[in-house]
């Protein structure tokens, strides 16, 4: 069977430089916030373009961090979508905050623009004023940033791109990640940079707000024991880090096996069962995940085991749908539509830089067998 994710096949592909960065952080003595973590942070603001990122648990805690630095919480609502991993909504409201759940636009799967100005021109009833948009940019494909950020200037709002999935995605050429007033990464291990345990990270240019996330993840101190802010714990391990860094150094080759192997399926879904996802325009996609689209996904998931291709749905069952969320969160005037309709069809088919061509190819004939 070949399966849908492999971070087993990312760790051997790299054994010798991992195990090499492993022990160099075993023998250094100092597990916690040292070396390998700050060389991380400049290395991955540098590789990202921006000025600053700052290290922590992982990419729940990046969106409750950046949310907190920009002073984002109780008495604010956030927008953002329903078609995204649990982890973005359910950090709104751990920094305290209101989340309202956007519609997606149903060809890229990103935060509808059309929606969005339609809330913030007449925000539900009984909702705190919105102060902060955080889009998704999902699957590895830019959200449409031109509108979304247009929005923002105009309503002045803070712009927080949740990346988890977009690492060296780009839009007119920029990363994502340097759009916003901060932008959150996931390095949970399936991610496009991937850890082998947990880890996150918030990116920022200002350094103001950099040093209060800094701050934040760690009880709100700037000096030792003393607490300026009420925080929590949410540090980057440096096990983490020194194997983030080695990841880091191989991070746009991985990206462009990705981009091969999607052209590869591409290729195959012209004209077939399953739609193929769609390419916003100037825009990069980096491939977290191959999102097809089908009006008969269960049967087709279920031939492609068959023919020994595993698959993924992201997401089967929207946020506002789950019961935590069910009937007690606000939704855009669209009332998330595009959403529910999108979790019954899409389907999300191997691709990890690891898939052998071999393997490649074996997909490619069981989605052949399809018709
Ligand atoms: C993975 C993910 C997160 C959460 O990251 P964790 O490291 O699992 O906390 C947040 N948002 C999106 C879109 C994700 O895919």
């Amino acid at each position: 069977m070949i399966i849908p994710a492999n971070p087993g096949a990312g760790y051997r592909a790299l054994k010798t430089e991992i195990d090499a960065a492993v022990a160099r952080a075993l023998n250094s003595g100092w597990y916690i916030l040292g070396q390998e973590v700050r060389s991380f942070e400049a290395e991955f603001a540098a590789w990202l373009g921006t000025s600053r990122s700052v290290g922590c648990g992982n990419g729940t805690d990046a969106i409750v961090l950046a949310l907190r630095g920009l002073g984002i919480g109780p008495g604010c609502a956030v927008a953002t979508v329903s078609h995204t991993a649990v982890a973005t909504v359910a950090a709104i409201e751990m920094a305290g905050a209101v989340p309202v759940l956007i519609d997606i636009d149903p060809v890229h799967y990103t935060m509808c623009p059309a929606d969005l100005a339609a809330v913030l021109a007449a925000p539900p009833a009984g909702l705190p004023p919105i102060r902060a948009v955080l889009p998704v940019h999902l699957y590895g494909q830019a959200a449409d940033l031109d509108a979304i950020g247009a929005l923002c200037d105009q309503y002045g709002l803070a712009l927080v791109e949740d990346c988890a999935q977009a690492h060296g995605a780009t839009l007119h050429g920029q990363k994502v990640g340097t759009f916003g007033n901060a932008a959150t990464f996931s390095f949970y291990p399936t991610k496009n940079l991937g850890a082998l345990g947990d880890g996150g990270a918030v990116a920022m240019r200002d350094a103001g707000v950099a040093d209060k996330v800094a701050a934040l993840r760690q009880y709100g101190w700037r000096t030792h024991y003393i607490s300026d802010d009420v925080g929590m714990n949410s540090r980057l391990d440096e096990l983490q880090a020194a194997i983030l860094r080695v990841k880091l150094v191989h991070l746009d080759a991985a990206n462009a096996r990705r981009q091969a192997i999607a052209a590869a399926y591409d290729a195959v879904l012209t004209a077939g069962a399953l739609s193929p996802p769609v390419r916003r325009a100037d825009a990069g996609h980096v491939y977290h995940l191959y999102v097809t689209r089908s009006l008969n996904r269960d049967a087709h998931q279920a031939a492609l085991r068959a023919a020994g291709v595993g698959s993924g749905i992201h997401y089967p069952q929207p946020v506002h749908l789950q019961p935590a969320y069910r009937g007690r969160v606000a939704l855009g005037p669209a009332r998330c539509r595009e959403t529910e309709i999108a979790a019954g069809q899409v389907l999300s088919l191997p691709l990890y830089p690891e898939l052998t061509d071999a393997e490649v190819a074996e997909v490619c004939g069981a989605l052949r067998g399809l018709g």
